[in-house]
């Protein structure tokens, strides 16, 4: 007898029953895949994904003690920074409230190239000329100068140069009362402390005019008034050799040695010219520049009096 179902049957309905079967194939691995994750994720359970969720405590325990020695690391590194290239140490105590610093220790080899009244056009080719000799120097900055030298101090200071103050609008102090001097010097020492996020240790007094009394004021301020050895007359001259020797053949090229230079304020090219010969005359005499607070941490400085420097008249009028 005929069977009607059997006699529907065509390639299309077999088709159909195929992907039925798919159909049903599909839903039952769902359910196999649903009724594993509940399994895995059952509440309450001591087995495995207990453990993985211990694991990942104690993971997260290692890597939070690590971060913190990190940090700690990261402190100790910062605070050496401080010490190393900003703290003048403890001989500084030996300098009397009124006075000042003429040179540093005569141990060593060491001397300091000081450039002052800038930051300027010029403080990037010094920064260029000090790496490539591989020396580090002082930058006494001019408070009005900085906002118009963006990044200088901040180059300054990342290739291991120290900055000190050197008044707002290089003042003479002598002249100035207690609020002239916190102008000058105090807002000097503020913006520069904002830029860098170093504590100033060092001050030098614009045409090295200062007092006991203006001193004493720099000392309140935890600064080193900071003179200099060697003058080598850049703000006056015009030739860069005479510049270089000025410094190369003073008999107070020694060890301990400040030397007096300058980058900023007006066009300095003379002195940048300068520069490079000055830099192989102290290799030659194996001497190396170092920062004032690293010479003043070797060893006790010559003091600076005031009326130790007398060309204040003439560096006035011509600076
Ligand atoms: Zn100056």
């Amino acid at each position: 007898m005929p069977d009607g179902r059997i006699t529907k049957r065509t390639p299309a309905r077999d088709a159909a029953i195929r992907r039925r079967r798919r159909g049903v194939l599909v839903v039952i691995g769902g359910l196999i895949v649903l009724v594993a994750l509940v399994y895995a994720f059952r509440p309450g359970d001591s087995g495995s994904a207990a453990e993985q969720s211990l694991t990942s405590q104690s993971a997260i325990d290692r890597a939070a003690e690590k971060a913190a020695k990190g940090a700690l690391e990261g402190a100790k590194a910062a605070d050496a920074v401080e010490q190393r290239l900003w703290s003048i140490g403890q001989f500084a105590n030996k300098v009397p409230a009124g006075d000042g610093v003429n040179s540093g220790t005569g141990a060593g080899n060491s001397v300091a190239l000081t450039f002052d009244d800038g930051p300027g056009q010029q403080t990037w080719d010094v920064l260029a000329l000090l790496k490539r000799y591989r020396m580090h120097a002082t930058f006494f900055v001019i408070g009005q100068n900085i906002a118009n030298n963006p990044g200088a101090l901040a180059a300054i200071v990342a290739d291991g140069h120290v900055v000190g103050d050197h008044t707002w609008s290089h003042a003479s102090l002598p002249s100035l009362n207690a609020a002239g001097l916190k102008t000058e010097i105090g807002d000097t020492q503020a913006a520069i402390q904002k830029e860098t996020g170093h504590n100033l240790t060092i001050m030098r007094p614009p045409f090295g005019d200062f007092t006991e009394k203006t001193n004493e004021w720099v000392r309140s301020r935890g600064m080193m008034p900071i003179l200099w050895t060697i003058d080598s007359n850049d703000w006056a001259l015009h030739d860069s050799r005479t510049i270089a020797n000025n410094i190369l053949n003073s008999p107070a090229l020694k060890p301990g040695a400040i030397i007096l230079l300058h980058d900023g304020t007006m066009n300095r090219q003379v002195t940048v010219n300068a520069l490079p010969m000055i830099l192989d005359g102290l290799v030659a005499r194996g001497l190396r520049s170092v920062t004032v607070p690293e010479l003043l941490r070797m060893g006790p400085p010559s003091i600076a009096r005031p009326g130790d420097y007398k060309l204040s008249d003439y560096a006035k009028a011509t600076n």
